[in-house]
């Protein structure tokens, strides 16, 4: 691995969700020999479980390839990256790693929503970016097209490279035009060359090796037994092991300035090394990290099982290792005991953090229902419990998103239906080409999270139009709480906040699912949706009539009527002291 930083090329691959950046990446490590033919599956890079049911790539993932080229043997780091919104922060730690980026785009579906955007984020982190049109063995593909619309977006003359992922088409041509047009690493040129600057743009952890940090090494020659510092907070540590992403973990002597590998820490405390800290020697300087991402949909996660609260505890604090993104703080239940309130960065976020929790617990979380962050006078609030049960007198904020949404010319009237019931502003209609139209509004972000609006807009559409959004700031809001009383007794796992003209109607649902779903008690149970102080839904659920008097047979009336009368006491006693029980899958089922 003796090579010059002329010999070194760290890129991405970016794109919309499902235009192949990792079916490339696939070809590529081909390609390379960097994966024996034998051990060769569909979307290697996704080495979750999760990522390869789903197809879907959720985490970063680095690998190294070698290539010879001109007789020249080159080290290729390469990251692949996910393209759904609410992992954009993974692509934006992959993009602070490397020089330059492959923008791919579907042949058939053209420039879509995170085409967009991802291509604006590797801009400005002045990579060089190299496009190219991607599945052009479809049916379906309009080669000229697609480029006349990579051409408009990227506002410049860059060859657009044909490949198929698939096929492997065009693949070898891309990859050498990696090499010779993205620049070799950049490294910070100082005269004392012994000074350490390393960017972590990811972690994992080993039970063995501790936390162990990904790293792109600005400056400098880590290797193994070194003292090296984390910048945030000062910690010393003793690097364990040194190695490259193969793209399993493969130690190697040593990792140099401009290249990409792990370092492992040793160190096995949660939140002390923090992806986006720089690993430095003394006296040296962090490296600028990246700007964290604020959660913007916040839910609550209980154990099922009574004294799981610790497991459920360590299980995030080792998911928080490969998601950044994950924040969160205690909280407590009456009824489903102490648990955590969990910031996301969306709805799948939210989904996929859910399952990974089940899978690593091997047992069920109850999951809260979702709600955005508010604005109560001022400071925010990120569960019902702290909204006032009446909101006359506060100021109630939310926050707002800008949303751009890609379709074809023959869906503008359907996706423009889409807002005609929901608060939003209109902000402006372009077109990318002869029947491509980018549409934005303005929308509180609570559409998107809790009305369904993705979903919404993919049947609207068949599935054809795509949408991105960004927040934009919080504004004035009517939204108020919506709670639920079952026997008298507020249920705070059913609280949820909700606009005050759906208020009724949703409150009218929830009490009906909840009768349909509560198991019978031995008294009537009373359920009731509150909202602003006032009852706005009820229904009861009928006692379960235990036939006491089954075991009489014969006509004794007299004493039939006295275990009645029993009957009638116990039940008065339950009704005074007894407290409904609901079991837990009724809340699993009722959020
Ligand atoms: P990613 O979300 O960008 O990583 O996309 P994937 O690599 O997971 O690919 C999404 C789907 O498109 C998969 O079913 C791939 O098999 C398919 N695909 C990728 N590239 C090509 C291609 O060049 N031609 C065809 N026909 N299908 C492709
Ligand atoms: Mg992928």
């Amino acid at each position: 691995m003796n090579l010059n930083l002329s010999n070194i090329r760290n890129f991405c691959i970016i794109a919309h969700i499902d235009h192949g950046k990792s079916t490339l990446a696939d070809r590529f490590l081909e390609l390379t020999n960097t994966i024996e033919k034998k051990n060769m599956h569909d979307q290697y890079l996704d080495t979750m479980g999760l990522e390869q049911e789903r197809g879907i790539t959720i985490k970063l993932q680095p690998v190294l390839m070698t290539y010879n080229f001109n007789n020249v043997s080159y080290n290729l780091n390469l990251i692949d990256t996910p393209g759904h919104t609410d992992f954009s922060y993974e692509v934006s730690r992959a993009l602070s790693a490397v020089e330059g980026a492959i923008l791919i785009v579907d042949a058939v579906k053209g420039v879509q929503a995170q085409t967009v955007f991802n291509f604006k984020k590797a801009k400005k982190q002045g990579l060089y970016i190299i496009p190219a049109v991607n599945k052009i063995d479809m049916p379906g593909a309009d080669i000229i097209k697609v480029k006349e619309q990579i051409k408009k977006l990227t506002n410049s003359d860059y060859e657009i490279l044909e490949i198929s992922a698939k096929t492997g088409f065009g693949v070898k041509k891309l990859l050498e035009r990696v090499i010779e047009l993205v620049p070799q690493p950049k490294i910070l040129l100082r005269e004392q060359t012994t000074e350490q600057k390393s960017l972590i743009f990811d972690s994992s952890y080993d039970s063995f090796k501790g936390i162990i940090a990904y790293a792109r090494i600005f400056s400098g020659i880590i290797k193994q037994g070194q003292k090296l510092i984390l910048a945030s907070n000062n910690r010393v540590f003793e690097v364990k092991e040194v190695g490259i992403f193969s793209p399993d973990l493969k130690p190697i002597k040593e990792l140099k300035n401009g290249e990409i590998g792990y370092i492992a820490t040793g160190i096995k405390e949660a939140d002390v090394v923090k992806i986006g800290d720089s690993i430095i020697s003394e006296g040296s300087v962090a490296l600028l990290g990246f700007k964290e991402p604020n959660p913007n949909v916040f839910a609550s996660f209980y154990p099922e099982e009574a004294g799981g609260f610790d497991l459920l505890k360590i299980s995030l604090q080792k998911l928080k290792l490969s998601d950044p993104a994950l924040s969160w703080e205690n909280t407590e239940s009456p009824m489903l005991g102490r648990g955590f309130r969990v910031g996301f960065l969306g709805k799948l976020h939210l989904e996929i953090v859910g399952e990974r929790l089940k899978r690593e617990l091997d047992s069920n979380v109850i999951l809260g229902s979702p709600m955005v962050a508010y604005k109560v006078n001022g400071s925010i609030i990120t569960s019902p419990n702290n909204f006032p049960d009446n909101t006359k007198g506060y100021e109630i904020q939310e926050p707002w998103v800008k949303i751009s949404i890609f379709a074809t010319q023959k869906y503008l009237g359907d996706v423009m239906k889409l807002f005609e019931n929901i608060d939003n502003k209109y902000i402006d209609l372009e077109y990318l080409d002869y029947d491509s139209i980018l549409l934005k509004y303005e929308i509180p972000l609570s559409v998107i999270i809790t009305e369904n609006f993705f979903d919404r807009l993919k049947s609207a559409t068949s599935g054809f139009a795509s949408a991105d959004y960004e927040f934009i700031e919080y504004r004035k809001s009517n939204a108020q709480k919506l709670s639920l009383l079952v026997a008298g007794d507020l249920v705070d796992a059913f609280s949820t906040i909700v606009k005050a003209d759906k208020a009724y109607k949703i409150g009218k649902i929830k009490v009906e699912k909840l009768k349909k779903i509560l198991p019978m008690q031995q008294f009537t149970v009373s359920i009731q949706a509150i909202s602003q102080g006032n009852i706005i839904a009820r229904a009861d659920v009928s006692a379960r009539r235990k036939d006491v008097t089954a075991p009489l047979y014969g006509g004794d009336v007299t004493r039939k009527n006295k275990l009645l009368e029993k009957q009638k006491k116990g039940k008065k006693r339950l009704k005074l002291f007894g407290k409904v029980k609901i079991p837990k899958e009724v809340f699993s089922k009722m959020i």
